[in-house]
């Protein structure tokens, strides 16, 4: 029997973190330290304006140079979401790149997130290159992880989504890969215990205990390739421009929807049937993981939303009950569960990153060496 530490309850006084992260600390104040390291380590790195503006032009006239004569000249991830869907647009209509636009099917998609995607590359008319995964593959994976009662259900999709984008522009010689990762909506990260990703190592293991199906065409991609090999051998670069423009959530929305007719979804991630009902009942029933108590801390700390508001949305469930039960029933049997099956992993024991093998002991080791060097400036944990 595991025997964990009960820690009492608090909350941040500043934005809404709470002992949900068990390793989060809290100063005198009473601020925490998703607080602190925004205050200290990003907000003064953070430039979204005529600094950022001139970082970001110097990029994109190299982007350019390097792109000249070859039918693209970077390639962007799209999920239909408002970050993707934003930064295709930006890049394309405002900074004048030539971007392909690259999506993944993994099976889960909401007909609202292809159709924004539609939208947006018919709109702006970019090329659009979608891999479809193979299904038999992907289903085992996900039911191996859900067999391994770890929180983060989403790693396989997730990795599967970054391993292509990764092998792809390797593949065809695009060096540039712009992300929409930002600060304005993601400064406050996701605990590591909430959301374990990219661990190929990981994943591996998972599959072995309780995979049955030889994972033969999935694409996957190691750490080290993605880091080493990819970025030192092949020179694949790695671009994030929101964090160089002002970026504000619902003005970004208004654009979209302005310009495309583009829909927006009931939460941050529910794009997908799955992500739906993972991020609203397995994480948080299971786990009692809330990851809109990232997502509006994010929010609270950039200005866009207030932390009463933020305690108020937090008090609704995050989706209604009735459709959760038949969400469960679509999930279970898409990956080939009964539900009674399904319901028992819900109430097993619960597992941890620490459960199975992982590289965490690599990064770890490297963020310790980086801040003993003072290379790193940001803080981790
Ligand atoms: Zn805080």
């Amino acid at each position: 029997m595991s025997t964990r530490m009960v820690r009492e309850y608090q909350i941040c006084l500043n934005c809404i973190m709470d002992t949900t992260d068990s390793l989060i600390q809290f100063d005198h104040k009473g601020y925490c330290d998703h607080c602190n390291n925004y205050y200290n380590n990003i907000l003064p790195n953070w430039h979204p304006n005529e600094r950022g503006a001139r970082q970001l032009q110097r990029v994109v006239d190299q982007i350019k140079r390097d792109g000249e004569g070859k039918s693209y000249d970077c390639i962007i991830g799209i999920s239909g979401g408002v970050d993707s869907s934003y930064l295709l647009y930006y890049a394309k209509e405002i900074l004048g790149l030539r971007p392909l636009a690259f999506a993944v099917d993994t099976g889960w998609n909401l007909n609202v997130a292809v159709e924004n995607i539609e939208k947006i590359v018919k709109g702006l008319e970019i090329d659009l290159y979608t891999e479809v995964v193979n299904w038999k593959e992907m289903r085992d994976l996900q039911l191996a992880y859900f067999k391994s009662q770890v929180p983060y259900q989403d790693t396989p999709q997730d990795h599967v989504i970054f391993a292509a984008l990764y092998n792809y522009a390797s593949r065809s010689g695009i060096k540039y890969v712009l992300t929409g990762g930002n600060y304005s909506t993601e400064c406050v990260r996701e605990p590591i215990e909430w959301v374990y990703l990219n661990d190929l190592r990981q994943l591996k293991d998972i599959h072995k205990r309780f995979g049955t199906v030889a994972l033969k065409s999935l694409p996957l991609c190691g750490m080290f390739k993605y880091r080493l090999y990819y970025r030192y051998f092949k020179g694949m670069k790695v671009v994030k421009p929101l964090d160089l423009i002002p970026y504000k959530k619902e003005d970004v929305i208004e654009t979209l929807e302005e310009r495309f007719g583009w829909q927006r979804y009931a939460n941050k991630h529910f794009e997908s049937i799955f992500t739906r009902f993972y991020e609203g009942y397995w994480l948080i029933k299971k786990f009692g993981y809330d990851k809109r108590r990232a997502h509006f801390s994010s929010l609270i700390l950039t200005g866009q939303m207030t932390r009463e508001e933020a305690l108020n949305k937090l008090k609704e469930p995050p989706y209604d009950e009735e459709l959760a039960l038949e969400d469960l029933g679509y999930v279970a049997k898409k990956i080939g569960l009964t539900v009674d099956e399904f319901i028992q992993l819900m109430n097993g024991e619960n597992k941890t990153y620490k459960d199975y093998k992982s590289n965490a002991w690599i990064s770890q080791l490297a963020i310790k060496t980086a801040i003993l060097l003072r290379m790193e400036k940001r803080q981790f944990r």
